[in-house]
């Protein structure tokens, strides 16, 4: 497969348009509840008491953060519950990105081991640009009032993890513009407008 970035993020930018509810951080867990009834959130300690299965998720699962399934005409997302919040939030979007971006069924999906794979990197484009939507950031300099953007003001305002919020402005500083998208913009527009 080949992996189609400009898709990934469009996708993930209408469906902020689409369902959001236009404020940060993203309710992923109340956007997947309420918009896609096809799929099912199960958080693992729920999957392990359903199951009765003993080990730990890496032990059943052979990940230490999610994956997502197709069974019985409804797709799952299990996610660890026993990681922090900005990182099930994370696991979460990717894993709708896979289900989405219809990697599950794509044959060649099951077989890669799951590092820098296209899947992957399509995963967590989509997870970045949910949770963090790039043609709202322009919006952040007058907000916080300064020319500067730092990891905690990523961490603090969309709420993903230290990690991914240092990509993130990482990935921003390589870019030659911020990218713009009136309907995401407008749909936030008065989030920002209240917050000051
Ligand atoms: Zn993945």
């Amino acid at each position: 497969m080949e992996t189609n970035f400009e898709e990934t993020t469009k996708l993930a930018h209408n469906i902020l348009i689409k369902y959001s509810d236009g404020t940060f951080p993203i309710d992923i867990f109340k956007i997947i509840r309420e918009n896609f009834k096809n799929i099912k959130l199960i958080p693992f300690s729920k999957w392990k008491a359903k199951t009765k299965i003993n080990g730990t998720m890496f032990e059943e699962l052979k990940t230490d953060y999610g994956m997502a399934f197709y069974d019985e005409k409804k797709y799952c997302i299990i996610y660890n519950d026993a990681k922090c919040l900005q990182t099930q939030r994370w696991t979460v979007a990717h894993e709708l990105g896979h289900i989405l971006r219809g990697h599950l069924s794509n044959n060649e999906y099951l077989m890669y081991s799951p590092d820098n794979t296209p899947f992957e990197m399509e995963a967590n484009t989509f997870a970045k640009q949910f949770l963090v939507p790039f043609p709202i950031i322009r919006y952040l300099f007058n907000f916080l009032g300064r020319r500067i953007i730092y990891p905690c003001d990523i961490e603090e305002i969309f709420d993903v993890g230290v990690g991914a919020s240092s990509n993130i402005i990482n990935h921003l500083n390589k870019l030659r513009y911020l990218p713009t998208n009136i309907n995401l913009e407008n749909k936030f527009r008065n989030y920002f407008l209240k917050w000051r």
